[in-house]
């Protein structure tokens, strides 16, 4: 029988105790890692829990109804609340932080923040967007000082992705939105493209061929069973190799190295120097062993896996009386105990799991 590892070894009631006392514990000094040797150098700040998508993967609407109950504004972090958190993570390591939701550009004043946020210094500041609010918004945020973005498209065939994001909303919209953050400077911009079985595998190739060329690097996902909510099946994956041997039947492709070791994406190039593309293969080749990410839910949990049960209440430290020290004191705590490794031990057993929703931990 297969053993289940428990992502983190501390049940839930204990967490914020945990924090607090970890906050008044011995300081930390120096780079931090985890008991397995990894960094902390990427931030991902989910900005809400609410998104204007039911993508049928990830908010299905049986479960994301009108009757859903979404946080309340006064549970969310405050935009002072964030960047102060941020400036603690950058002080231990941080150097990319990603915006993510939900959807962020939903949150409302994000240029603010994200001004806020490059105030920080000399970071890699990005967003992941499902680019419906892109074509408005992209100039606004890359004059705030955004420096990148990675827009979400699962199909070019406007059918397939209306059915995809179940509120019918037409891929020209998107593609409007790529166009709009290209002309705004914010690149290399990235395209990210969820492939599930029998639903948008046909569309690997037209996306592949449609941005070639175009400098915008296209990112195939492997399906993941992140939460519990989206009835994951082994039979819904089409393994990263599947990707890259469908692709190159038609455009041929070459292994490139990565940009820099814990990179997500494999990168591919195009054979005949025409760009590259990547596949996350989180399902069939974990990465967990180069995962230098933590996350920051929107009420301000912090999360060290995507497939956690749990998080660590932050927002009881920001909004207590407690200093940047402490703060930063309790979060070298967390990594430090750090041994989540999901993708690495998923079985047929933990895929069933509780776990948090990706639209609440952030993508
Ligand atoms: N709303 C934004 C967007 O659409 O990009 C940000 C949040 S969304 C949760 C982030 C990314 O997670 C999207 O690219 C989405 O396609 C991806 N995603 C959601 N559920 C997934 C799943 N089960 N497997 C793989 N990727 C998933």
């Amino acid at each position: 029988m297969a053993t289940i590892i428990p992502l983190n070894p501390m049940p839930a009631h204990d967490a914020s105790a945990f924090l607090r006392a970890a906050a008044n514990g011995p300081a930390h000094a120096g780079p931090i890692v985890d008991t397995r040797g990894r960094a902390l150098s990427d931030l991902r700040i989910s900005v809400t829990d609410r998104c204007n998508f039911r993508c049928v993967y990830c908010m299905p609407k049986d479960v994301f109804g009108r009757d859903y109950q979404f946080l309340p504004h006064a549970e969310l972090l405050t935009f002072e609340e964030i960047v102060r958190a941020a400036r603690v993570f950058v002080d231990l390591g941080v150097r990319k932080i990603r915006l993510t939701g939900g959807e962020p550009l939903l949150r409302k004043n994000l240029e603010k923040l994200v001004e806020m946020l490059a105030r920080l210094g000399d970071l890699d500041l990005t967003l992941t967007t499902n680019g419906a609010l892109l074509a408005k918004k992209a100039k606004s945020l890359r004059d705030a000082g955004l420096n990148r973005v990675t827009v979400s498209l699962d199909s070019l065939d406007d059918a397939t992705f209306r059915a995809m994001n179940d509120v019918d909303f037409p891929v020209a919209n998107v593609l409007a939105g790529i166009d709009a953050a290209e002309a705004a400077g914010l690149s290399p911009l990235k395209v990210n493209m969820v492939v599930k079985a029998g639903i948008s595998e046909d569309s690997i190739v037209p996306m592949a061929r449609h941005f070639k060329g175009t400098g915008h690097i296209v990112r195939f996902i492997e399906y993941m069973d992140v939460g519990a909510t989206n009835g994951w099946r082994m039979d819904d994956v089409i393994p990263a190799a599947e990707i890259v041997r469908r692709i190159t039947a038609e455009l041929p492709l070459a292994p490139v190295d990565p940009n820099y070791s814990g990179e997500v994406a494999q990168r591919w190039r195009y054979a005949d120097g025409s760009g590259e593309i990547g596949v996350i293969a989180s399902v069939t080749q974990a990465f967990c062993r180069d995962c230098t990410r933590a996350r920051l839910s929107t009420e301000g949990k912090l999360y060290t896996c995507l497939f956690a049960t749990h998080g660590h209440d932050l927002r009881d430290l920001l909004r207590g009386d407690f200093t940047d020290m402490q703060i930063r004191n309790a979060i070298a705590a967390v990594w430090g105990r750090r041994a989540d490794r999901y993708s690495e031990v998923r079985t047929a057993n933990t895929v069933g799991a509780p776990k948090v929703e990706m639209s609440y931990i952030g993508g």
